[in-house]
């Protein structure tokens, strides 16, 4: 590692190797301090030619490198292993955004750039970039393409992977392979960027994206509903589609302890109801004219009421309400965190099994763990829920893996996904593995050779490494 060091420092000059255990440190854990490792050194190349050339500097040397964007990732993927033999290759430095043509509906960023960045440089230009996602002050655009992040939007404009025109990416002998294409029609065989979206920087590192930019919603209408059951929130969701179809871009669902705690927790929040109510749903449309939605939405919210779904509702009359809302949303595992540990999960299951799903582990909390409580929320409109668990502090960790096994249990009962927006990483590989089918199995394996041979790729994330790693110089 030592020789690999010193000619990184040629490479990108010395400021940008970190080697000190103090500089190292806030590379080397995740966001919420869970988890944690010990690197070698990091990197921090300021533009793709110098990623190229430490890319093929650590395959000569037989390093192994960790890739890191804003390092916001929930599944201990981008931080390194235990064995202070990795280097993080830290991509902050790419920072710019290449091109912005509003006409052609995209802008070019590298993987640096900060999503909110992003999303304002899209605004300046008139038009909007719709990931969007609590971590989006942090999070970086080369880590939201290598985890195909979710988020709140969703529902009508996809995944990040449907949000990438092109990518340019440095593959593992340190060439670049430049798929910058601003095509949103181009079936000239297989369509290789979608290889390295939520491949989470193990096959290859993304260093610029061509980003999708759509229309600027300039009516939007946030609003609050309170319902009986979980049943009538996925009843109702359905008749808000029916009614406003890909006029809706979010649709969460939050649990009555989650906005308690909340309101409970977090200074200066109110309920957006008067009462409590066992669920909660926060909804979100927009459209490109000027006025007539709120309008419309009222109507709607009438004729719902009318039926008795809904038990109240508040309608956002200004942004500061609006934040409001989203805060009691975004701020419920904070809020538990203040008392205690939280056993946090990403599942998904088809949008109609919601209600089995959060039931059959309610029905199982008392023999898993009758002192924890389950926070369920998250994106109810495509399925995917944060079946979150608060438990007192220094719970033991096998209690902790025993919620997430009864919780994963019924997950597979109803045939849904045991990560359906944050990865796999490192905490959930060996989950994985034991559930995806051999073929699918052998394929990914098959892949992650093709790609690297030599498995210095962020190894032991996503997948376990089938070969000895290379002993480092
Ligand atoms: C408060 C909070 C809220 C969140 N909400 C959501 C949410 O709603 N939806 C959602 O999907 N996620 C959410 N996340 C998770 C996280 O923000 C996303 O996964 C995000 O996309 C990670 O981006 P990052 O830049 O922080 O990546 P990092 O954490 O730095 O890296 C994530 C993974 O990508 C790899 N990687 C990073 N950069 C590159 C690169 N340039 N090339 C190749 N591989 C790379 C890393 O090795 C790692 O495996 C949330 C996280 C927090 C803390």
């Amino acid at each position: 590692v030592q020789a690999f060091a010193e000619a990184s420092r040629a490479i990108v000059g010395a400021s940008h190797v970190l080697g000190a255990a103090e500089d190292r440190a806030r590379y080397e854990v995740d966001f919420w301090r869970q988890h944690g490792g010990t690197a070698a050194l990091v990197l921090c190349p300021g533009t793709t030619a110098e990623v190229a050339a430490i890319v093929a500097l650590a395959a000569a040397h037989g390093v192994a490198l960790v890739p890191q964007a804003g390092n916001t990732g929930l599944v201990a993927g981008g931080i390194p292993d235990g064995s202070g033999r990795e280097a993080i290759l830290s991509l902050r430095r790419l920072d710019r955004i290449r091109r912005i043509d509003p006409a052609g509906d995209y802008l070019i960023a590298e993987a640096g750039c900060i999503l909110e960045t992003v999303q304002n440089a899209a605004g300046e230009a008139g038009r909007m970039f719709p990931l969007t996602l609590g971590a989006e002050g942090s999070c970086r655009i080369g880590g939201n393409v290598a985890t195909n992040a979710g988020g709140n939007n969703v529902l009508r404009y996809g995944m990040t992977r449907n949000l990438v025109l092109g990518l340019e990416v440095v593959l593992a002998d340190g060439s670049v392979l430049d798929l910058l294409r601003r095509l949103h029609k181009d079936n000239t065989g297989y369509d290789l960027k979608q290889l390295f979206i939520g491949s989470e920087g193990t096959l290859g590192i993304v260093t610029a994206a061509v980003l999708r930019l759509v229309a600027m919603p300039r009516e939007r209408v946030t609003f609050w509903l309170a319902v009986g059951s979980l049943d009538d929130a996925v009843h109702l969701f359905a008749q808000l589609r029916n009614a406003f179809g890909d006029l809706i871009s979010a649709c969460e669902l939050i649990s009555s302890p989650g906005v308690e705690l909340a309101l409970e927790r977090l200074p200066g929040l109110r309920r957006p109801v008067s009462e409590p109510h066992p669920w909660h749903l926060l909804v979100e449309v927009a459209w490109t004219f000027d006025s007539g939605l709120r309008e419309r939405v009222e109507a709607e919210l009438e004729r719902q009421f009318a039926e008795g779904r809904c038990l109240d509702g508040a309608v956002a009359d200004n942004e500061a309400q609006r934040r409001m809302m989203w805060r009691v949303r975004e701020g419920q595992t904070e809020a538990a965190m203040q008392i205690g540990d939280v056993v946090r999960s990403d599942v998904a299951v088809a949008v109609g099994d919601i209600p089995t799903l959060v039931t059959r582990v309610f029905d199982r909390l008392p023999t898993l763990a009758p002192f924890a409580t389950l926070l369920p929320f998250g994106h109810v409109g495509d399925g995917n829920l944060h079946m979150n668990f608060a438990v007192p502090r220094n719970t033991p960790s096998e209690v902790k893996l025993r919620l997430l096994d009864g919780l994963f249990e019924e997950v597979d009962r109803l045939g849904g996904s045991i990560s359906a927006e944050h990865g796999v990483g490192r905490l959930k590989r060996d989950a994985i593995a034991a559930r995806k089918s051999p073929a699918a199995m052998t394929l990914m394996h098959r892949l992650k050779d093709t790609l690297d041979p030599a498995g210095l790729l962020n190894p032991g994330v996503v997948l376990t490494p089938r070969r000895p790693f290379l002993d480092p110089d």
